[in-house]
């Protein structure tokens, strides 16, 4: 790298100045002072200056048609530096040309393959991140990254009525089975559009965009008598306390969720085991 580095402090921003000024350097720097040196002794009209003066200027003109050459010959390094770029800034991979065997081919087909890895590493890191390992369903940071920061629809937040209690009767290892056990309820009352996460230790949350609240009811009703049928534990029913928040026209993510998590409180109050809707201002 040290011929690299002393070039870099002349040309320091193109690598093409710097093939140019090599082609130039080794080709004809030889000819010039040897022009130089015999109009400097003999003259200007020394004989032959003329054929030598041509060979001279098309000697440039083909140096120049070299670097211009050698440019488009380095056109592949050119489209690694932007791709590798681009794919830093927005994670989007745009795969370089495959199937060239020499060095800088085989640079493109390194550099793809590196972005395929990362992308896949990436991915699965961030699907780790945004997923409850227990239930599978998306976790609170997943939830949040899904649904918009405002928007129009419904929001569902969902507690299970006493579960402490069925982890200090039966177990916690039952606790956990009932979790699952509602996640999949949850799920197979739910449409795949609609956004479920398991939000906290035994509360649950679902988003449905563009919903109305005739139909969000009857979604909930739905999951509350789901739940209440098909999980079970030792023959007792798992109930759960709904809240409901209806945003009918764009409100924040953050108002409609502190909305729905206080009806499930006011739901808890009311004896459990039922769906209570929020009174949100639905005023712009
Ligand atoms: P309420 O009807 O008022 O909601 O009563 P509750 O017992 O459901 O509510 P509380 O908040 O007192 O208890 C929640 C319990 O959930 C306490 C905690 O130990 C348990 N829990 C949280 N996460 C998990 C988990 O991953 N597995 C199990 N088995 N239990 C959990
Ligand atoms: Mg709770
Ligand atoms: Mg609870």
């Amino acid at each position: 790298m040290r011929f690299y580095h002393l070039l870099s402090q002349v040309f320091p921003r193109s690598f093409t100045a710097k093939v140019a000024f090599l082609i130039f350097a080794g080709m004809h720097v030889p000819a010039v002072a040897l022009f130089t040196f015999l109009e400097a002794t003999q003259g200007p009209m020394w004989e032959g200056a003329t054929v030598v003066r041509m060979v001279f200027l098309t000697e440039i003109i083909a140096m120049c048609l070299t670097a211009a050459a050698i440019t488009g010959v380095l056109a592949p390094v050119y489209r690694v530096n932007r791709t590798v770029s681009e794919y830093t800034s927005t994670r989007s991979v745009d795969l370089l040309p495959s199937g060239y065997k020499d060095e800088v081919g085989r640079l493109m087909t390194n550099v793809n393959a590196l972005m395929l890895d990362v992308g896949e590493e990436l991915d699965a890191a961030t699907r780790a991140a945004e997923t409850d390992p227990l239930t599978g369903l998306l976790n609170r940071r997943g939830f949040e990254r899904q649904v918009p920061p405002e928007f129009v629809g419904a929001l569902l937040y969902m507690d299970i009525d006493h579960f402490k209690l069925i982890n200090d009767e039966w177990g916690h290892g039952a606790g956990d089975d009932v979790l699952v056990a509602v996640s999949d309820a949850l799920s197979a009352a739910l449409r795949s559009r609609d956004v479920l996460a398991r939000v906290g230790g035994e509360e649950f949350a679902v988003f449905m965009d563009e919903t109305v609240e005739a139909r969000a009811l009857d979604v909930a009703e739905r999951i509350r008598d789901r739940v209440r049928t098909d999980v079970r534990v030792h023959g007792r029913p798992v109930t759960l306390s709904i809240g409901l928040a209806i945003a009918e026209m764009p409100r924040p993510r953050a108002e409609v969720i502190s909305a729905a998590d206080a009806a499930v409180y006011d739901a808890k109050a009311a004896g459990r085991d039922r769906v209570v809707v929020a009174r949100m201002a639905q005023a712009a």
